[in-house]
C-alpha cells in the first residue's frame, strides 16, 4: 500500500501515520516528493484492515499495490490449476462441456437431454432443480425431486452433474446427489452461502454477479477458498450493459484477463451469455478459441415447450453440431499449441 500525504501534512501527522503502520506490526517508508511525501508500507496489509488510514490527519489518500485474493491469484500460484471432479479435468489439455436443460422438468425430458448431451460427447450434465427466477410465479424448479432425476441422469449416462444452489440449507442436499455445485450469477457475492460451501468438500462451479468487475469475481471466489476449499471453476456468463439486443453482454476478455490474474479454470455459458440459441454456437467458438477450459450450454429436447429459457436453449441438432465444432476447434488450437497462460 502507498498513502499519499496532503501537500500541506505537517512533520507530526507524518509521524502519526508512521506510528499507526509500525503499531499494526508493519513497516513504514517515507519517500520525498517535490510537492508531497507519499510513504510506502511494507508488509501483509490485511494488518492495516482496522486502521482508517484515509482518516488519519494529513493523509490525502491511500492506494492498494497488491491484489485484496491471494489464493485465487495467479501471483502466489503460477502453475494454472487442474479441478478434477470424479476423475473429469477441468483446466487440463481439453475443454470441458456441461450441457443439458436450463431446469429440470421431469424425469423423462431430464432423461432425454441427458442422452443427448451423452451423445455430443459433453462430459457435465447441467439442470437446475432450484431456479433463482425473476419472479415468484415462474416455475421455480423440482427441488430435492429434481435432484434425485439428476442423480438417476448420472447412472443412467455416466455423465457428472452441475446444479444450482440457491441457499445454505440447500447445500447438503445438494451436495449429496451432485459431483459439483453451482453458484450462480445472483448468489455471486452472496459471501453467507460462498463461506458455506467452501466447507461442503465439493467442487464449486462460480458464475460472474450480473454486475460483478473482474476483481469482486475473484475475491467472491477467494470467499470460498478461504474455507478450505481450492476446487474452484469460473463461469463468465455475460454482464448487464446497455445493449438490449442480447439478454447479456458476454465479456470474452474476461477469459484472458482471469488467465493472467488468476491460476483458476474458466468456461464460458453462450447461452445465459447471449439469450438467443442462433448466437449460441458462435460464441462458443470464440470462447474456445480464447482460451477457455470449457463450455456450459443450454440444450432442450424440445425447446419451444421448455419451462425456463427456451430462446437459449439448443435443440438436440443443434447441439451436436455444436459440439462436433468445438471438437475440431480445440483440436487445432492444441496442435498448434496456440494458448500457453502459464507465466
Ligand atoms: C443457470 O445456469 O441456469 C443460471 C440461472 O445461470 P446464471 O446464474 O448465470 O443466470
Ligand atoms: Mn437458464
Amino acid at each position: 500500500m502507498v498513502i499519499i500525504m496532503k501537500s500541506d501534512a505537517s512533520q507530526e501527522n507524518i509521524s502519526g501515520v508512521i506510528k499507526a503502520i509500525s503499531d499494526a506490526g508493519l513497516e513504514g517508508k517515507i519517500m520525498e516528493g517535490s510537492q508531497q511525501k507519499i510513504i510506502g508500507v511494507i508488509g501483509d496489509k490485511t494488518k492495516l484492515a482496522s486502521v482508517a488510514i484515509d482518516a488519519l490527519p494529513g493523509v490525502e489518500s491511500s492506494v492498494a499495490i497488491s491484489r485484496s485474493y491471494k489464493l485465487a491469484s495467479r501471483e502466489f500460484h503460477p502453475k494454472s490449476s487442474v479441478i478434477d471432479v470424479g476423475g473429469v479435468k477441468i483446466g487440463g489439455d481439453e475443454p470441458v462441456v456441461m450441457a443439458g436443460p436450463c431446469a429440470v422438468e421431469s424425469r423423462e425430458q431430464l432423461f432425454e437431454a441427458a442422452d443427448i448431451v451423452k451423445s455430443g460427447g459433453a462430459q457435465f450434465l447441467r439442470g437446475g432443480a432450484y431456479k433463482p427466477r425473476t419472479s415468484p410465479y415462474s416455475f421455480q424448479g423440482l427441488e430435492i425431486v429434481g435432484l434425485k432425476y439428476l442423480a438417476e441422469a448420472r447412472e443412467r449416462t455416466g455423465l457428472k452433474i452441475v446444479t444450482e444452489v440457491t441457499t445454505v440449507d440447500g447445500i447438503a442436499p445438494v451436495a449429496e446427489y451432485a459431483d459439483m455445485l453451482q453458484i450462480g450469477a445472483r448468489n455471486m457475492q452472496n459471501f453467507g452461502l460462498l463461506k458455506e460451501v467452501g466447507k461442503c468438500g465439493k467442487p464449486i462451479l462460480l458464475k460472474r454477479g450480473l454486475a460483478a468487475t473482474i476483481d469482486e469475481w475473484l475475491n467472491a471466489a477467494e470467499y470460498i477458498m478461504n474455507e478450505g476449499n481450492p476446487d474452484v471453476v469460473l463461469c463468465e456468463r455475460g454482464i448487464r450493459t446497455y445493449e438490449t439486443y442480447t439478454r447479456n453482454t458476454l465479456d470474452l476478455s474476461a477469459v484472458a484477463a482471469i488467465k493472467h490474474l488468476s491460476h483458476l479454470p474458466i468456461i464460458v455459458d453462450p447461452s445465459h451469455g447471449t439469450g438467443k440459441w442462433r448466437m449460441v454456437k458462435p460464441m462458443a467458438f470464440a470462447a474456445i478459441a480464447a482460451g477457455a477450459d470449457g463450455l456450459m450450454t443450454e440444450v432442450h429436447p424440445n425447446p419451444a415447450k421448455a419451462l425456463s429459457d427456451g430462446p437459449q436453449s439448443l435443440t438436440p441438432e443443434n447441439y451436436l453440431e455444436l459440439m462436433s465444432g468445438v471438437k475440431k476447434l480445440s483440436k487445432f488450437l492444441h496442435d498448434e499449441n496456440l494458448f500457453s497462460y502459464e507465466e
